[in-house]
């Protein structure tokens, strides 16, 4: 984007402007004035010549920012505050000589209606409450108020008031401040601000460490570990927690995926229509099985395959469909009502929602047959790979046990060509021990998603930052938001120690592995997402604090902009 000028405005020549700058209705800036980059001047605002005004400043309607007057790097001006540059005007005796200057420091705020006697400086990062008439010097970080103003307190950089005392806390960013009589500095040797991970396996293995070491003696006294009773325990828990017939552990959720198809007989010359927005696993069991990937556009509110799209990519070849419940929210069940009219058998990719719900029932059993992975980082993860099958169909969930250890029945005797496919007896007993606490940690991932919900539904509603839309059944293994300022907003967020990820950078109908055909195209939803998501911290050890500091952090970055 480069410099705005609104019609109305005038800027002189021999004005300097920088990139991204927005200058309103009926401005006026004159030669030789300076505006630094991605300030905005609201409507009514007067810059003269020898004034300057750095980056980033925001100057509300109606300000005049006379000559000798300097605003530092994002400095706030609120509406109708009133510069002076002579001390002592008479109408008849030129002064033009007597201008005093005006500095105002970096990320300072002047309130509204403030009045600035000219000649003073006001203190970095200082306050100065609506309708204050500043007649000395303001120190920085004070927050000073009344006429004359008086210095009635301390606020910190994000601009919270500091409380009292001489050590003390933004109450917010935690950044510590030194008051000493009338001098506040921020404490400079503060260890930089803690690390927020995205996912926090650490924190989860020391929350489960000693079930976990447990779950290993057993198995090790056991000596099984290739299936055996671990794995059929906890293929008989996923039947009761996912409401349905049949579970089979397998070897990761990628396998699972495969297992399935191949249980479905997919194979070379089929289509099976997928979503272009997913991890990579989704369609390459398609592709591994000589099958052709059919993509449907996604919705862009809810960032799942869409239905209708779903609906327009049947043909007579289409022999599955294979939609994703993505970052744990349920697809829109209309597709499968679509399947169902069609009599196409539906492969659900649950590995992002274990334990996500709709209105009938389970993710994972809405379909013919439902895949979960246990990835360490998803929402139940083993110590290395594991999945799991279920379905209601007795006939494929005994084709998919077959086919989990080499289409062998009996032993030896090789009836279907399978793969190995088994989930170990030790992840299947680590697996048994987190299980029990599924359902707390999805409650934990919920109420932080709450949190976001209540900490950036303002600025949503100003159309800065899209977030997922609400969904009862929703397990948020994903906290996934658009921004138009994404890579942006990473980059900051990386700067205060914050973690974030996209999912996913490219959508899947461009993937080299496709060559040079096209796999697919215009997915406009999928492509724009791919430009404008970013994963949040969701996981259920993240903190109230640190979700306060990520939320404000996005407050800071998105509402600068115009
Ligand atoms: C994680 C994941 C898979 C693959 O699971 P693995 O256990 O890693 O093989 C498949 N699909 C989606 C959507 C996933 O997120």
């Amino acid at each position: 984007m480069t410099t705005f000028v609104h019609d109305t405005a005038v800027v002189e020549p021999g004005a300097t402007i920088g990139d991204e700058t927005k200058i309103w209705h009926h401005c006026h800036v004159m030669r030789g004035a300076r505006v630094g980059a991605r300030a905005v001047l609201g409507k009514d605002v007067f810059v003269a010549s020898t004034a300057s005004i750095g980056e980033r400043v925001k100057i509300q309607n109606g300000v005049s920012v006379y000559d000798g007057v300097t605003l530092e790097d994002d400095v706030f001006v609120g509406p109708h505050a009133v510069f002076t540059n002579v001390e002592n005007p008479r109408a008849f005796v030129d002064r033009r000589a007597e201008l005093q200057k005006t500095i105002v420091r970096r990320g300072a705020t002047l309130g509204a209606g403030a009045i600035i006697v000219c000649g003073h400086t006001i203190g970095e990062y200082a306050f100065v409450a609506a309708g204050a008439v500043v007649t000395k010097d303001v120190p920085a970080f004070a927050l000073v108020a009344g006429n004359p103003a008086r210095r009635i307190g301390w606020m910190s950089r994000a601009g919270h008031r500091l409380p009292e005392g001489n050590d003390v806390q933004c109450p917010v960013t935690r950044e510590r401040y030194r008051i000493d009589g009338e001098v506040c500095n921020p404490v400079s040797d503060e260890p930089p601000p803690e690390k927020i991970p995205l996912q926090d396996i650490a924190a989860e293995t020391k929350f489960f460490e000693p079930k976990l070491r447990a779950a290993f003696d057993r198995v090790l006294a056991g000596g099984v570990f290739i299936m055996g009773s671990e794995v059929t325990a906890l293929e008989r828990s996923m039947t009761d927690l996912l409401h349905v017939e049949h579970a089979v552990g397998v070897s990761s959720g990628t396998d699972a995926l495969l297992v399935s198809l191949m249980a479905l007989g997919i194979g070379p010359g089929d289509e099976v229509i997928t979503t272009p927005l997913s991890f990579f696993a989704t369609v390459g069991a398609i592709l591994r099985l000589g099958a052709k990937p059919v993509f449907a556009d996604i919705d862009l509110a809810t960032q799942n395959i869409d239905p209708e799209r779903v609906r327009q990519a049947i043909t007579d070849k289409t022999k599955a469909i294979l939609p994703v419940h993505l970052f744990g929210r349920p697809v829109d069940l209309k597709v499968f009502d679509i399947a169902a009219e069609r009599g196409i058998p539906v492969v659900e990719d649950a590995a992002q929602a274990l334990g996500a719900t709709t209105d009938r029932g389970h993710v994972g059993g809405l379909g013919t047959i439902g895949c979960f992975s246990f990835f360490p980082t998803k929402n139940l993860g083993a110590l290395g790979d594991g999945g799991l099958v279920v379905t209601n169909d007795a006939k494929l969930a005994e084709r998919v046990r077959l086919l989990r250890a080499h289409g062998a029945k009996p032993k030896y005797h090789h009836v279907a060509l399978g793969g190995n496919f088994r989930l170990d007896a030790l992840q299947a007993a680590f697996l048994r021990e987190k299980l029990p606490y599924l359902e707390e940690l999805t409650e934990r991932r919920r109420v932080n998603a709450a949190a976001y919900r209540e900490g950036l539904g303002e600025l949503e509603a100003e159309g800065r930052i899209v977030l997922p839309p609400e969904h009862p059944g929703h397990v948020f293994h994903q906290y996934v938001v658009r921004t138009a300022r994404r890579d942006e907003v990473k980059a900051t967020l990386a700067e205060v120690g914050v973690e974030t990820a996209v999912y996913y950078p490219e959508p899947l109908h461009r993937m080299p592995v496709f060559g040079t055909a096209q796999a697919g195209d215009d997915m406009t939803n999928a492509q724009k997402t791919c430009r404008e998501n970013l994963a949040l911290p969701i996981n259920p050890w993240l903190t109230a604090i640190g979700l306060r500091r990520i939320v404000n952090q996005l407050r800071i970055d998105l509402a600068d902009s115009d």
